[in-house]
C-alpha cells in the first residue's frame, strides 16, 4: 500500500516524514521544554575576571541557565517560566 502510495505520488512520503519528525519535535517537546541558555551555555554563574570568586547571574536567564525552546514559546507547550 505504501509502495503504491509512494509509486503514485512520491511526494507522500516526503511530507509522511516531514510529519513524522514534526510529531517527534512536539513529542520532544513535552518531553524536554527547556534548553540551555545561549548567553551562559547552560552556567549562569558570570565570573569575575580580577576577583574570580565573585560572580553574578546571568542577565538573559536571571541565573537559572535555562530557558524555553522555540517551539515551546510558538506552540504554548508546557510551563511557563
Ligand atoms: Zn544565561
Amino acid at each position: 500500500m505504501l509502495g503504491q502510495l509512494a509509486a503514485q505520488n512520491p511526494e507522500a512520503l516526503v511530507w509522511g516524514g516531514v510529519a513524522l519528525y514534526l510529531l517527534g519535535y512536539v513529542a520532544s517537546l513535552w518531553l524536554h521544554p527547556w534548553t540551555r541558555c545561549g548567553v551562559c551555555k547552560g552556567n549562569p554563574r558570570r565570573y569575575g575576571s580580577i576577583f574570580t570568586r565573585a560572580w553574578r547571574p546571568c542577565g538573559r536567564c536571571g541565573g537559572t541557565g535555562r530557558k524555553t525552546r522555540l517551539g515551546v514559546r510558538v506552540l504554548g507547550i508546557g510551563r511557563e517560566r
